[in-house]
């Protein structure tokens, strides 16, 4: 049988790179998929692709930042697809200025950053709780090295604080809900090459070098390295793990 047969999934961000890749991938393995993005037409672009491969997917618009959106949005899924059982919180933004830029950009990105990377998965979350405590299911946030570690390449203190923030959160949650069968686990990818991070790749090599280097594995990431961990955590593979981070990032952590 199929690793996610009767199983509905929830991917926020879902209309680009490691949502769409994960999103994809969950319908592979027989899951009804939810596609949600703030870039509707993205998600919907994403969600046909996935039934034109035989695939059972919907997409509806939303902003993570927005609480009420979201709740309205569980409501809708709810009513229209169904009961959900897997919840990726994966939507997320990067931004590369540093604590010492100008005051309104430091700030801007701060708010910014946390809103959506942080906030935006309390706020998923929380819309979601009552049909994931029924359902036994399973949460899989997107974290990233930045979950442990800043990096030497530019980065805003505000991503390092969000994806701390959320290997938190993913604890948090886990030691709560572990009595409702409810499970809770991170991904933290490396370098993945996606529309996240394409300007910097195309406009200064010597970032990715800096990275690669300090990469066991020597290459990028590619979304798709991203659905085997999202795979394990979201099935029955992974049935004992909870509060656990996978991380898919070569090796970075290593050295
Ligand atoms: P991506 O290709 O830019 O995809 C992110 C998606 O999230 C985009 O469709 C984006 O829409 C959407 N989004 C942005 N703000 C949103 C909001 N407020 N509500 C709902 N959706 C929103 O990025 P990615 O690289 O796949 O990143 C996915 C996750 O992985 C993020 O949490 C990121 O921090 C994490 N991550 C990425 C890397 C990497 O190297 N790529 C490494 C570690 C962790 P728009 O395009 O319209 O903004």
């Amino acid at each position: 049988m199929a690793l996610l047969q009767n199983h509905i999934a929830v991917v926020t961000g879902a209309g680009s790179g490691i949502g769409q890749a994960i999103a994809s991938g969950y319908a592979r393995e027989g899951a009804k998929v939810v596609l949600l993005d703030v870039n509707a037409q993205a998600a919907a672009e994403a969600a046909r692709e996935i039934s034109q491969s035989g695939g059972k997917a919907e997409s509806f618009a939303l902003d993570v930042t927005s609480r009420e959106d979201c709740v309205a949005v569980a409501k809708q899924v709810a009513d229209k697809v169904g009961h959900v059982s897997i919840l990726v919180n994966n939507a997320g933004i990067a931004r590369r200025n540093g604590m010492l830029g100008a005051l309104e950009t430091v700030i801007e990105d701060w708010e910014d950053i946390i809103a959506i990377n942080l906030t935006g998965v309390f706020n998923v979350t929380h819309a979601f709780l009552g049909a994931l405590r029924a359902a036994k299911g399973r949460i899989v946030n997107i974290g990233s090295i930045q979950s442990f570690v800043h990096v030497r390449t530019p980065s805003s203190p505000a991503y390092t604080a969000s994806k701390h923030g959320v290997l938190g959160f993913t604890k948090a949650l886990a030691a709560e809900l572990g009595k409702d069968g409810v499970r809770v686990n991170a991904i933290g990818p490396g370098f993945i090459e996606t529309p996240l991070n394409e300007k910097v790749r195309a406009s200064d090599p010597s970032l990715v070098k800096i990275f690669l280097d300090h990469t066991p594995l020597g290459r990028a990431g590619k979304p798709e390295d991203i659905v085997g961990p999202a795979l394990f955590l979201a099935s029955d593979l992974s049935g004992y793990v909870t509060g656990s981070i996978v991380m898919a990032d070569g090796g970075y952590r290593t050295i």
